[in-house]
């Protein structure tokens, strides 16, 4: 079974499309096999991706750090829930062992989360498929963001193959098994020159 880690938004208030989609990746991801990490949450799109997995009978594996469930902003109905002392912590935790990650929308808490990981991935120490869900062109500024730190040379051209933007979440599963391997010695090319 792979294992697969989510970023998502911990909000609620968010348009119904988000959660939508959040559902549809959800379902795609137990259908394919995939084991599924997340931050343990139980509200907003983190709720929805942890409901619907355990509704379609998929594994869930959660990890929180105790200040966050001491506040019981723990999922309580999770496959396992891993509990951390820190929010590096967590991250390390989440990454570890994946084959992939998938960031959905979210606030700043999701998006340190995928840039942590976009960065690792430059220096060669994450190499597996990073695939960005644009729900609703939620992530177009990123997309810019991104094309203007190449454009601008912070980041060389061939940095653009460390992550993929889909527009639906069936597109997801095909794209985890597309995206180009990427190599531990990506750190040879890390810096522009
Ligand atoms: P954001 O994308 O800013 O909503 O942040 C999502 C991330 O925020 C999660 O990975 C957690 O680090 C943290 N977080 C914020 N609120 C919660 C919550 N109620 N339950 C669990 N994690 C949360």
């Amino acid at each position: 079974m792979k294992r697969i880690v989510v970023y998502c938004a911990s909000s609620s208030r968010v348009n119904e499309q988000y959660f939508m989609y959040t559902g549809l990746l959800s379902e795609f991801l137990v259908k394919n096999n995939y084991e599924v990490v997340y931050g343990g949450g139980a509200v907003g799109l983190m709720g929805k991706l942890a409901d619907t997995v355990l509704e379609h009978g998929g594994t869930i594996t959660g990890v929180i750090p105790y200040f966050m469930s001491d506040r019981e902003w723990a999922h309580t109905g999770l496959s396992k829930l891993l509990y951390v002392n820190t929010m590096h912590e967590r991250k390390h935790k989440m990454l570890e062992n994946t084959d992939g990650l998938i960031a959905l929308p979210g606030g700043t808490g999701t998006l340190e989360e995928l840039l942590e990981a976009i960065t690792l991935k430059r220096l060669g120490l994450y190499t597996k498929p990073i695939v960005i869900l644009n729900t609703n062109n939620y992530y177009d500024p990123l997309k810019k963001m991104f094309e203007k730190c190449m454009h601008e040379n912070f980041m060389n051209d061939k940095h653009r193959l460390m992550w993929k933007f889909v527009d639906t979440p069936e597109e997801v599963v095909t794209a985890l098994n597309e995206v180009p391997s990427w190599d531990s010695n990506a750190i040879d090319y890390a810096v522009v020159k």
